[in-house]
């Protein structure tokens, strides 16, 4: 993504200007859109920076809004920020973190469509089409099946082998 384009997206969504840790303006190199997977980027843009700025207005805090991380945790989408305050607006803001946090859970980290599998070695949700395109890059790959997971998180060291799926086998 070129400047012009980060200077157009922070024009409208401030919150997305990346500081150094002393508060200095780092400039228009990158946004914090930079730090969300391809796949969440294409089915949560811009409405989840739409969505934050709504509640920021309304608040009266858009200009003290400010993202010190956003990163995927465990396979869900991650924020710290500061600048909100507490009560109604912490609670509206809260609101806004579960939404995207849920859509995260179901949501490939590589194109966006729905997930079918965990990827045990990068800790992400895939869909079908991108575990198998891992496994390309990456033969010894290890997928859970999403329904599999919570079994396979309380199965045994033996039992938890039946659960895992690698797509290239030899002989396939
Ligand atoms: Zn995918």
């Amino acid at each position: 993504m070129n400047r012009r384009h980060n200077k157009e997206l922070c024009d409208k969504y401030p919150f997305l200007k990346k500081y150094d840790w002393l508060g200095n303006f780092i400039g228009y190199d990158s946004t914090w859109e930079d730090s969300l997977p391809e796949g969440w980027k294409k089915v949560m843009c811009p409405q989840i920076w739409e969505d934050l700025k709504n509640i920021l207005v309304k608040a009266n805090f858009l200009d003290r809004f400010r993202f010190h991380k956003l990163q995927q945790k465990h396979g869900l989408i991650y924020f710290g920020y500061t600048g909100i305050g507490e009560g109604a607006n912490a609670k509206r803001l809260l609101g806004w973190d579960n939404k995207y946090s849920e859509m995260s859970s179901y949501s490939c980290v590589d194109c966006g469509e729905e997930v079918d599998y965990w990827d045990l070695d990068w800790e992400e949700f895939v869909c079908e089409k991108c575990a198998k395109e891992r496994s390309k890059q990456h033969p010894d790959s290890i997928f859970i099946k999403k329904s599999d997971l919570v079994n396979y998180q309380n199965a045994s060291y033996i039992e938890k082998k039946k659960y895992y799926i690698m797509f290239n086998q030899k002989g396939e």
